[in-house]
């Protein structure tokens, strides 16, 4: 038997005066189809998707805004700063050679900051728009599990507890900055900054260290870079970019970088980070041990990684099963090991972006409705929002090397692109990767401008299952950069034209 411990112990029933909800709170006598906990990507998609589905559905969010990580503190503010820091550098930089001659050029960081807010505002209050059109409610407060169909809600206007019944619950929780390990570097948020505080710095810091060439290093290294700090990457292993990315494509990638301006501390390993006189001693040796080196530091940027946020949910009182690296674990219809409580998103396996969590939160609604969804986790792009961008699907040829699968490259240099060149933008290649039997597609990889559109058409082409040759006898418009992506497909199973 469960002890409940919580103030109302009773259900409570009392009109909600949150956004979207007009209707009683669920009780047990009358409860939710479905409640969401956490209104990130997956959990909002989630919701809404299951209110369309006829599910009466409520979602629960702890942080006062929808959109979760993604829309407060990732996805949405990284991509303005980056859209905007690079319109900037441009201005600075470029222009003049286009024939545009322009002075008096000066950054207005807090501008600059404001307009970032201002997207992360419109889009948390889209949600809220979306929850009222489909008639989800919104409740905000913390919730816990009290039992596999009921939680107990604490409001995040103060004003108590409640609880809150559902045949089925979806846990979307999400995930946080993983601390350095060991917890030798203590993130302030000012000088030691995770990448919730590299995107609200109220100064360019002179010099920046970023701990971490993952996406997410390489993303605000570069804002921070354009805006004019001295950018020093420290990466433990031998390539950036991360996991899953082609290691041709990081070579080229860091090379680019490299060109403007960051500089890269490979095979490095952090070892500390202390505040001294206002700077950041940051303390390395090389990731095989040996002598130590020293770098100064205005503001370092600790970027290691994520972790699953399962802290405050009490599963272990209902039993929800968690692996060793505190994710929940689900089988393929995203069941925990709880009956009637699902999970998705950045909180369970898989890669840690947004439209993964999306793609499971429609699956996941559409399992309670009708016992069917979908996730094809082979075909997940992932996109580096640099400049050039760099974006990729399916495999990559260490992956393809490592499996011992006989295979093809098609590859198509930027340069070769009449669009690109025109454009005088034209870093980079398309490089497919393809079965060398069957001529399928098997993993692209693009560097270069708009990669992370392009992408698009991969993921859609693996989808279907599509040859290069389906790709490479597709018209695609002229003069656009995706010709580069046809014609790297025609070079898979033939050769191109314009190269
Ligand atoms: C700087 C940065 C940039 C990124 N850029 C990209 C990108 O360009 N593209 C991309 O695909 N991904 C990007 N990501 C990753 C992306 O943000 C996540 O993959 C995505 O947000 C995961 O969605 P989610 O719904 O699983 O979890 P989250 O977005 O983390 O949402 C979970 C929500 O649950 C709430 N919650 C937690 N516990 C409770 C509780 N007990 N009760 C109520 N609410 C609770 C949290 O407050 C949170 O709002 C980025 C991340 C960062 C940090």
């Amino acid at each position: 038997m469960l002890q409940r411990s919580h103030k109302a112990a009773a259900p409570v029933v009392r009109r909600w005066q949150g956004a979207g909800c007009t209707r009683g709170l669920a009780t047990a006598s009358e409860p939710y189809d479905a409640i969401v906990i956490g209104g990130g990507p997956g959990g909002y998609v989630a919701a809404i998707k299951a209110a369309q589905l006829g599910l009466r559905t409520a979602c629960v969010e702890k942080r006062g805004s929808l959109g979760g990580t993604c829309l407060n503190v990732g996805c949405i503010p990284s991509k303005a700063m980056l859209n905007n820091s690079h319109i900037y550098h441009q201005t600075l930089h470029d222009l003049k050679s286009r024939g545009i001659d322009v002075s008096g050029v000066n950054l207005n960081l807090p501008q600059m900051l404001k307009a970032k807010d201002q997207a992360v505002t419109s889009l948390t209050k889209g949600i809220e728009g979306l929850f009222k059109k489909n008639k989800v409610d919104y409740i905000k407060g913390t919730a816990s599990f009290l039992s596999p169909t009921s939680l107990r809600v604490s409001l995040l206007d103060g004003s108590g507890e409640t609880q809150l019944e559902a045949k089925n619950i979806i846990i979307a929780t999400g995930s946080e900055v993983s601390p350095f390990p060991g917890g030798k570097i203590e993130i302030d948020e000012k000088q030691i900054v995770s990448s919730t505080g590299a995107l609200e710095l109220q100064k360019v810091p002179e010099k920046m260290v970023v701990i971490g060439g993952g996406i997410i290093g390489l993303e605000m290294g570069s804002v921070w870079s354009r805006l004019g700090a001295e950018v020093t990457v420290v990466e433990f292993l031998g390539g950036i970019g991360g996991v899953g990315i082609d290691e041709e494509v990081a070579k080229q990638f860091q090379k680019i970088l490299a060109k403007q301006g960051l500089k890269f501390k490979m095979n490095t390993k952090v070892l500390s980070a202390d505040k001294q006189d206002g700077k950041v001693i940051v303390k390395t040796e090389s990731a095989k041990g040996g002598k130590e080196e020293t770098l100064e530091a205005d503001v370092v940027l600790v970027a290691v990684g994520r972790r699953p946020v399962t802290a405050g949910l009490n599963l272990e009182a209902i039993g929800v099963e968690t692996d060793n690296k505190g994710r929940i674990v689900i089988d393929d219809q995203f069941n925990t090991s709880v009956k009637g409580v699902k999970c998705i998103g950045d909180v369970t396996f898989g890669p840690m972006l947004a439209h993964k969590a999306e793609e499971e939160g429609i699956a996941a609604a559409e399992f309670l409705h009708t016992g069917h969804g979908h996730v094809n986790y082979a075909v997940i792009p992932s996109v580096v929002y640099t400049h050039p961008e760099v974006a990729w699907v399916g495999k990559t040829e260490q992956d393809l090397v490592s499996a011992g699968v006989k295979y093809k490259i098609g590859k198509f240099p930027f340069l070769a692109n009449s669009r690109a060149k025109t454009n005088a933008d034209s870093e980079g290649f398309v490089k497919f990767l393809t079965e060398k039997e069957t001529d399928l597609v098997l993993g692209v990889h693009i560097i270069g401008p708009n990669a992370g559109e392009m992408i698009a058409s991969a993921a859609l082409a693996m989808e279907y299952k599509a040859s290069a040759e389906d790709i490479g006898r597709t018209t695609h418009a002229h003069p656009t950069l995706s010709e580069a992506f046809k014609e790297a497909a025609m070079s898979a199973y033939g050769s191109p034209i314009h190269f």
